[in-house]
């Protein structure tokens, strides 16, 4: 392999789903000399665990490359979402696919190299080069025990979830934010090839079960006919039993699973379930993907919102080196893109995953059996992360024959959280609508924001 020269203009670490795009985006405008240095091989491309369902909105919405051919292992044309004792099914329609991450990550990488970025793959960066306020570059391990530093205008740290490279960052900058463990779910899955036809395989399944995945939710996601992405996932931080050990105990004793004919990966790994950093960008940087927990912090799915932090970092960098200066402030067109729309979406599905993970069983069956929140209504929660008003009228309804449906039910305390929830979320998308249009307001709007979900996180009994 050659080596890295020792300049470029854009340096990415980390060429999963985040910086796998953006290598892909910039390398369309031809204009700039790009390296991507990588840790693992070129045959395990984006070889994170995953349960690999992507929803087809992101690419269209992004002119981002859509899979072809062999990356595409099942279209998918909905979700059905399974109530705890599985008799209630809501049904979710939306288009995608469940991929093969290595064969779509070689895609988009490919397109890159043919435009001329220049790929580094087992080499491993040991840290960020900071100076004068600025990141400057990378340390690069190329394999022969010599260390070089590899500088750049700006620097792309998608380095996952673990953020090897955040403690580097100066403790003042708010790209050094770590991930508290109870806003990360463990997440576990098998891939294995089943000795019976899956029904309806264009349907990705999830299961909510608090007993079974405490804090979070089990799938079965086909992968064509005889093929499925199974796993579960749960909350971080609380204690609770490894999801390996869940899935021998209780996935492996169900009829429709326990029919491997062929075993293709079993691994676990880390999901962040919280809204993004504060900030995406500081001087010379900017961080992407899981690094920055652009998750959806409900289901774990982040491929896609990886993908379009990658479509904001590709806007940022065009500016950037339009004007000739690669600070914060030039920088922050990725906040000032992601946030309002994506960020502010994610916070409030922060505020949704928290009350969630505080249900019992018998609340989200009664949730899902009286269609308390109805089928449409999770549709609208899932596109725009917001609860209809009809929701918040039918609750506020219920509160008001409080005598007759909810002490009948038994359930006073549960519409009022749920009714707290719809409140809290508004309020967070209409702070990350105003996002500070500049880096020095955004101590104060951090505040806010840390107080608003961290107040409803306290009333709930979430901290
Ligand atoms: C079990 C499980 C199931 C999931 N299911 C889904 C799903 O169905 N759909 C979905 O959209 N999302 C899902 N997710 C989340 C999704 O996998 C991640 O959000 C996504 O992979 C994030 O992409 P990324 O590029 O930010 O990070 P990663 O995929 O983690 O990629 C980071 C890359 O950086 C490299 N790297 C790290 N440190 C260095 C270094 N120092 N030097 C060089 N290279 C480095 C790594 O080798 C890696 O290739 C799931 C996650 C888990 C764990």
């Amino acid at each position: 392999m050659s080596k890295p020269s020792p300049e470029y203009d854009v340096v990415i670490v980390g060429a999963g789903p985040a910086g796998g795009t953006l290598a892909n985006l910039v390398s369309k405008r031809k204009a700039y000399r790009v390296a991507v240095f990588e840790a693992r091989p070129w045959e395990s491309l984006w070889g994170k665990p995953c349960g690999d369902a992507i929803g087809e909105h992101h690419f269209a919405e992004r002119g981002i490359p859509k899979p072809q051919g062999e990356a595409v292992l099942q279209r998918i044309e909905g979700m059905e979402i399974y109530s705890p004792k599985e008799d209630v099914v809501y049904k979710v329609y939306g288009e995608g696919y469940t991929i093969d991450r290595t064969k779509f990550g070689q895609q988009l990488l490919k397109e890159a190299m043919d435009n001329g970025v220049e790929v580094f793959t087992k080499t491993h960066v040991s840290r960020p080069i900071v100076e004068d306020g600025y990141v400057r570059g990378v340390v690069v391990n190329t394999g022969d025990g010599q260390p070089v530093e590899v500088r750049a205008k700006i620097t792309i740290d998608s380095t996952g979830s673990s953020g090897p490279l955040k403690r580097y960052y100066p403790s003042d900058w708010p790209i050094a934010e770590r991930l508290n463990p109870k806003d990360t779910d463990i997440a576990y899955r098998e891939i294995a090839y089943l000795d019976y036809d899956i029904e309806r395989p264009e349907y990705i399944r999830i299961y909510l079960n608090q007993r079974v995945a405490p804090g979070g939710y089990w799938w079965f996601f086909p992968e064509g006919r005889n093929r499925a992405n199974i796993g579960l996932g749960v909350q971080g931080g609380m204690g609770y039993p490894h999801p390996r050990e869940i899935y021998q105990r209780e996935l492996m004793k169900r009829p429709e699973i326990n029919r491997y004919v062929k075993l293709v990966s079993a691994m676990g790994a880390v999901v962040p379930t919280r809204r993004p950093m504060d900030s995406l960008a500081w001087n010379g940087v900017m961080v992407i993907g899981d690094a920055a927990f652009t998750v959806n912090p409900v289901h774990g799915g982040g491929m896609g919102y990886a993908m379009e932090a990658a479509y904001w970092a590709a806007k940022a960098i065009d500016e950037a080196f339009d004007k000739g200066d690669y600070s914060v402030e030039t920088l922050w067109t990725i906040n000032r893109g992601f946030m309002p729309t994506i960020g502010a979406k994610q916070a409030a599905l922060e505020v949704t995953r928290a009350f969630l993970q505080r249900l019992s069983d018998d609340d989200i069956q009664f949730i899902m059996e009286k269609r308390l929140v109805s089928e449409e209504d999770v549709d609208l929660l899932g596109r725009k992360a917001e609860l209809d008003q009809s929701v918040v009228e039918r609750i506020t309804g219920a509160l008001g024959d409080l005598v007759k449906i909810v002490r009948a039910a038994g359930r006073p305390s549960l519409l009022m959280r749920l009714k707290d929830m719809a409140d809290t979320m508004k309020k967070a998308k209409a702070l990350y609508q105003r996002y500070p249009e500049s880096p020095k307001d955004l101590p104060p709007w951090s505040r806010e924001v840390r107080e608003l979900i961290e107040g409803f996180k306290k009333r709930i009994g979430a901290l």
